[in-house]
């Protein structure tokens, strides 16, 4: 093939990152196996297809994080020639002597997020999105070119240092500094190893250029509650206009997407303000969303908090939606972290805001209660091992999470991980050492709180799925393994032993 000169901005990320999914954002969680535990085709085949390409070699989905950058470059005064998002699968037509940066975004590249959990029960080795993003650093192209390489999105944090191929960390938002940085590293200008990127504010969140995976549209950034293992935590809650959030559903639409999800780190904090969400916007916000004809809407992110204090607001949203009606569901990740007020209060002050901490526990069955009443599902995270976690603490967590066993969802019980900038950023992450008896045992009964469900949850999810019958037979094959394998993990684990 005859060499082609090269974008001279070349966004991507690696295969695990630029998939759709199959339509199910659910399985690209699939990405924090081990690869030693999967082939690669089955992986690919049934987790994370490759998103499509164009005839020039540029990915026709992308994550909303890297949209966000290509429209902040465009926005900045660069050509639509100078820039392109590229599949991974295709470098050859984006890479060439030209290229002068390549920038990648992921949200977990070297796996940290909850690796160690689940190298500790499968004991197979690195994950795929880890191995993935280490095959892309060494790609063909980029070792003959030598562009200049930047890691950015919300994992860009894990490379910071780790002995990998990187020439510049970018940490925070790209709309107020990458198109300088650019401009310096084309101009021959010194660029720092890691660069903070300041927050812009939400009129200025640009529109993306093409789709996104999962439809991702961003309403707003940040949060306000401040939880100290928490990133978002660090940035001031903003949120978007309301035109630019239609007109970034529209492109999702024009190009294909039927599905979308509303993004933000609390969907009823959308206009939030004096200590209050705004109902009449988030209500204004979904019918026009709704209107312009989507298959489904769902939202990502939910504080509980923010629920129980907006009930009948989540059921309005659900009557204008159509739950019931035109979907079967709405979906949402929740963060339940912790069923111990002691624990909420020294790290996480905010959270039952503008409940009583001492509440939480009841906060969170009633939520739960509204939810399934309204068919939405939440997919929670707790958060094991925060600094001065007793026996107690995990006990009053395991007893919550038992008195959640028959609502539908997920349960994932994630080792605190430290996290550059945050206000737990200098303590050390929690390991399997550092796990008691009843540590295994809730960890244990979040697995059997997940294969009880993950049937369910595939029937659920079928009507956002684009795969075919071939696929869906073969994930319910994979439910029926998950079961035997690791049913033996989990009754060991639920007895307070290690898992292996
Ligand atoms: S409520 Fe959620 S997003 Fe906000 S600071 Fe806490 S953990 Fe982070």
């Amino acid at each position: 093939m005859p060499q082609i000169p090269g974008k001279s901005i070349v966004l991507t990320s690696d295969t695990t990152m630029m998939s759709n999914y199959h339509g199910g954002v659910m399985l690209g969680f699939a990405a924090i196996m081990p690869r030693a535990a999967l082939p690669n085709w089955i992986f690919d085949n049934l987790f994370c297809p490759p998103v499509p390409a164009a005839p020039d070699g540029s990915a026709e989905i992308a994550p909303c994080g890297i949209r966000k950058v290509e429209a902040a470059l465009l926005e900045a005064g660069f050509a639509r020639d100078e820039v392109t998002v590229a599949h991974p699968d295709h470098l050859d037509k984006a890479i060439g002597p030209n290229t002068r940066i390549v920038g990648i975004t992921h949200d977990d590249p070297m796996g940290k997020i909850a690796v160690r959990e689940v190298e500790d029960i499968i004991g197979r080795g690195p994950p795929f999105n880890r191995s993935r993003f280490l095959e892309l650093l060494s790609h063909p192209l980029i070792k003959e070119h030598r562009p200049r390489v930047v890691i950015g999105g919300n994992g860009a944090w894990e490379v910071i240092g780790e002995d990998v191929k990187v020439d510049h960390i970018y940490l925070g938002e790209a709309e107020s500094d990458f198109p300088d940085v650019c401009r310096k590293i084309i101009g021959g200008d010194s660029v720092p190893p890691v660069v903070r990127g300041r927050a812009v504010a939400g009129e200025d969140i640009p529109v993306n250029r093409g789709a996104t995976v999962g439809g991702i549209v961003e309403i707003g950034r940040g949060c306000w509650r401040g939880c100290a293992f928490c990133s978002p935590a660090n940035r001031t809650l903003r949120h978007r206009p309301l035109p630019k959030i239609l007109d970034d559903v529209s492109v999702n639409l024009q190009s294909g997407q039927k599905d979308i999800i509303l993004h933000s780190e609390d969907f009823f904090s959308y206009g939030y303000h004096e200590g209050k969400a705004d109902g009449k916007r988030i209500l204004e916000m979904v019918s026009a969303v709704k209107k312009l004809g989507p298959k489904t809407i769902d939202v990502s992110h939910l504080s509980l908090a923010s629920v129980h204090q907006n009930q009948e607001l989540l059921r309005a949203v659900s009557q204008i939606v159509g739950v019931g009606r035109d979907q079967n569901h709405m979906s949402a990740w929740i963060g339940i972290e912790t069923g111990s007020c002691r624990i909420l209060k020294m790290h996480m002050p905010n959270k039952a805001r503008p409940a009583k901490i001492e509440n939480w526990p009841e906060i969170v069955r009633d939520c739960y209660h509204l939810f399934a009443e309204e068919s939405w599902l939440p997919v929670a995270s707790l958060v094991l091992g925060l600094p001065g976690e007793t026996r107690d603490d995990v006990i009053k967590t395991t007893n919550l999470v038992e008195s959640l066993m028959d609502y539908t969802g997920l349960m994932l019980p994630l080792f605190f991980t430290t996290i550059a900038d945050t206000k737990l950023g200098k303590r050390r992450g929690f390991a399997r050492q550092d796990a008691l008896p009843e540590h295994w045992q809730l960890v244990g009964l979040c697995l059997e709180y997940n294969l009880r469900h993950l049937k369910k949850l595939h029937r659920f999810y079928r009507e956002r799925m684009t795969a075919g019958p071939a696929i869906h037979a073969a994930l319910q094959g994979v439910n029926l393994m998950a079961d035997l394998v690791l049913g033996k993990y989990m009754k060991r684990m639920k007895r307070g032993e290690p898992p292996n």
